[in-house]
C-alpha cells in the first residue's frame, strides 16, 4: 500500500483501498509509522480545480497536503 498524499514527512499516511462504497465516500487505510494501521471511511474531498471542467481531487475531505490536481510535477490519475 502506497500513501496517496503528496510528499510529506510527518503526520499520518493514507492509502486508498476502494471508492466503491457509498456515494461520496471511500474506504482508506490509515497508518502512522509501520505497524499501526486502521480502516477509515472518509468523505471525498469536495475541492475541484478552478475553471470549467476542473479536475476533481482524488483525496478525502480535510486532507493535510495539497490537492492532487495541484501536483503539477506529474500526471495524477485517481484510478492508478
Ligand atoms: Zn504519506
Ligand atoms: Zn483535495
Amino acid at each position: 500500500m502506497q500513501c496517496q498524499l503528496s510528499a510529506h514527512d510527518k503526520g499520518e499516511h493514507f492509502g486508498l483501498l476502494t471508492d466503491a462504497g457509498a456515494y461520496g465516500t471511500a474506504l482508506w487505510l490509515r497508518w502512522h509509522g509501520t505497524n499501526e494501521t486502521e480502516l477509515a471511511v472518509l468523505p471525498d474531498c469536495p475541492v475541484a480545480a478552478p475553471g470549467p471542467g476542473g479536475e476533481g481531487c482524488c483525496l478525502f475531505a480535510d486532507h493535510t497536503t495539497q490537492h492532487t490536481w495541484e501536483d503539477a510535477l506529474e500526471e495524477v490519475s485517481c484510478t492508478s
